[in-house]
C-alpha cells in the first residue's frame, strides 16, 4: 500500500435502459435490457486508485437507502476507506441513462446526496492535508472543490481535478490545481480552442501542468516552461471504453503518490486504462496492480 490518496468527489448509481430508439416526449417505448452500475467519477477514481494498490480515502455522500449501501459495498470490495463517506437525508445520487440502438445516448443526472457536500468538515481536512495526492472531479458543488484544493494546496498536497462534467471553473479553483486532466473535449470547452497542442499551451496559463486524454491516442502532457509530449497509448481492440478516463487518472495518482517520475505514471496510466477498455463495465473493468505491472514487463 502506497500513501495517500483522497477523493473528493461523486457517487452514483447509473441506471440504464436499453432500447432500439429512445422515446420522444410523451411517448412509451420498449426496452430491451436494464443495468445498474456503481458510477460517479469520485467513486470510479477511488476504485481505479486502489486496485492500482493505493491507499485510498473516501469523502463524499451517499444516501441511506439500497443505491447508497451498494456502492458504499463496492467502495470497500477495492478497498477504498469509506468511513468520510456521509450518509445523508438525500437519497443517493442517480445518473439515468437511455442508450439507443446505434449506442448513442440521452442522460438525467440527480445530484441527490452528492448536491449535500457543499463544505468540508475538520474531519475532511485532516484527510485531505495527511494525503499525498488530491482528486477532484466536478460533480460536486464548486465550493467542496474550490475548499479542498485550497486545503491541500496549503499543506503542500498535489492537486488534480479532472474537469467533468464541462462547467466554468472559478480562478479560485484553478489557482490551487497542479495538474489538470481533461479529456480532448473538455480542454476544448475550457480553452475554446479545438487543436489540443495549441489548447494545451494556452492551459498551462491557469495551472502549472496538464495531461490531456486522447482515447487511443494516448496523451499530451505539459508543463510550464517545457515542451509538451506525447504518449502513446498501447494497441488494444477497445470493447467498452466507460470509466477510461478515471481508470487513467486513478492509476496516475497512485504512480505519482509513489514517487514516480512523469513519464513512467503516464505511461502506467496509459496501460492501465488500456486494459479497462478492452472489458465491459465501469469499475469491474478496472486492473488490478499486478496486471498492470504485468502488462508493463
Ligand atoms: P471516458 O469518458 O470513456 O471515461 P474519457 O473521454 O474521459 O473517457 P479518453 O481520452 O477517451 O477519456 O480515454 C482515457 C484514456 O484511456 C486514454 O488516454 C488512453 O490511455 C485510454 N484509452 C481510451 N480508449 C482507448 C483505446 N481505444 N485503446 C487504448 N487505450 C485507450
Amino acid at each position: 500500500m502506497t500513501p495517500g490518496i483522497c477523493v473528493l468527489g461523486s457517487c452514483n448509481m447509473d441506471l440504464v435502459a436499453f432500447a432500439e430508439r429512445a422515446p420522444s416526449l410523451g411517448e412509451t417505448v420498449m426496452g430491451t435490457r436494464f443495468l445498474t452500475v456503481p458510477g460517479g467519477k469520485g467513486s470510479n477514481q477511488a476504485i481505479a486508485a486502489a486496485r492500482a494498490g493505493g491507499a485510498v480515502r473516501m469523502i463524499g455522500a451517499v444516501g441511506g437507502d439500497d443505491f447508497g449501501r451498494a456502492l458504499r459495498g463496492v467502495l470497500r470490495g477495492a478497498g477504498v476507506d469509506d468511513a468520510a463517506l456521509r450518509e445523508t437525508m438525500e437519497p443517493t445520487g442517480i445518473a439515468h441513462i437511455v442508450v439507443d440502438g446505434g449506442g448513442g445516448n440521452s442522460i438525467i443526472v440527480i445530484a441527490g446526496a452528492n448536491g449535500t457536500v457543499n463544505s468540508l468538515s475538520v474531519h475532511d481536512e485532516g484527510i485531505v492535508t495527511s494525503s499525498s495526492v488530491l482528486l477532484l472531479q466536478l460533480e460536486l458543488p464548486i465550493e467542496a472543490a474550490i475548499a479542498g484544493a485550497a486545503a491541500a494546496h496549503r499543506a503542500g498536497v498535489r492537486v488534480i481535478l479532472t474537469p467533468a462534467p464541462s462547467r466554468p471553473i472559478p480562478d479560485a479553483l484553478f489557482a490551487n490545481v497542479d495538474l489538470l486532466a481533461p479529456n480532448q473535449h473538455e480542454l476544448a470547452d475550457i480553452t475554446g480552442i479545438r487543436d489540443p497542442k495549441a489548447a494545451l499551451v494556452s492551459l498551462l496559463e491557469k495551472v502549472p501542468a496538464a495531461v490531456v486524454t486522447l482515447g487511443s491516442e494516448g496523451c499530451l502532457y505539459g508543463a510550464r516552461g517545457l515542451p509538451p509530449f506525447h504518449v502513446p497509448a498501447p494497441k488494444v481492440d477497445a470493447v467498452d471504453t466507460t470509466a477510461a478516463g478515471d481508470t487513467f487518472v486513478g492509476v496516475l495518482a497512485v504512480a505519482l503518490a509513489e514517487g514516480r517520475e512523469i513519464v513512467e505514471a503516464l505511461h502506467r496510466a496509459n496501460a492501465a486504462a488500456a486494459l479497462s477498455v478492452q472489458r465491459a463495465g465501469a469499475s469491474s473493468s478496472m486492473p488490478a496492480r499486478d496486471e498492470i505491472d504485468a502488462f508493463l514487463s
